[in-house]
């Protein structure tokens, strides 16, 4: 529609989630407008983004160093692992002040539509932690949407003959959304409230 950069700046952001084709114009024209000055922090700031930012090699959660600023906490409870969907579940279960144990950060959902299978989760990951016995309970804090329901489901019978306790958060959660979504208070009551996964 547009001219070179300007439609491959277009194209580029309508990659990104969450932003559609007027999204995607509105955006490219706000930063056509800004000075030279924003520019260069919006392209620093996603260099430093891919520079700097790793996966923590434990949990898989975005990290600054090797670990991430959980895994090195030693107040943390070794005992129970919250598994997640991404690492933004992490900072929404963290604001709650529900949780003292440790995560692990799949990196997405069990997926059929869009192609996604066990083996594009860390789950091998996960498993090889659970090898270490020392915890004994799993949290299972998937997004209470299908492909969330279906990974939870799929963990669930896979891991429940390692007999250490698997539970899923309560239900009360708004149903088909992100983890991130629910408010504080109500994921807060989902975590205290969770129970034995069937
Ligand atoms: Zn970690």
């Amino acid at each position: 529609m547009y001219e070179g950069p300007v439609q491959d700046l277009i194209d580029e952001l309508g990659q990104l989630p969450g932003i559609g084709p007027k999204s995607a114009q509105r955006i490219a024209f706000h930063i056509l407008a800004g000075d030279g000055s924003s520019i260069d922090r919006l392209v620093a700031a996603l260099q430093r983004v891919k520079a700097e930012v790793r996966f923590c090699r434990i949990c898989g959660n975005v990290a600054e160093q090797e670990e991430c600023r959980i895994c090195r906490d030693p107040r943390r409870d070794l005992s129970i692992i919250c598994v997640v969907e991404e690492s933004k579940d992490v900072v929404a279960i963290e604001k709650t002040r529900e949780f003292r144990g440790r995560y692990h950060v799949l990196g997405g959902a069990i997926s059929p539509i869009e192609g996604i299978g066990p083996d594009d989760l860390r789950v091998k990951e996960l498993l090889a932690r659970l090898a270490d016995d020392a915890v004994v309970e799993l949290i299972l804090a998937t997004d209470p949407n299908l492909e969330g329901e279906a990974t939870a489901t799929y963990l669930t019978r896979m891991l429940k003959p390692l007999g250490l306790r698997i539970t899923r958060l309560a239900s009360g959660l708004p149903v088909g959304g992100d983890l991130e979504y629910a408010d504080e208070v109500t994921l807060g009551r989902a975590f205290a409230g969770r129970r034995t996964a069937e």
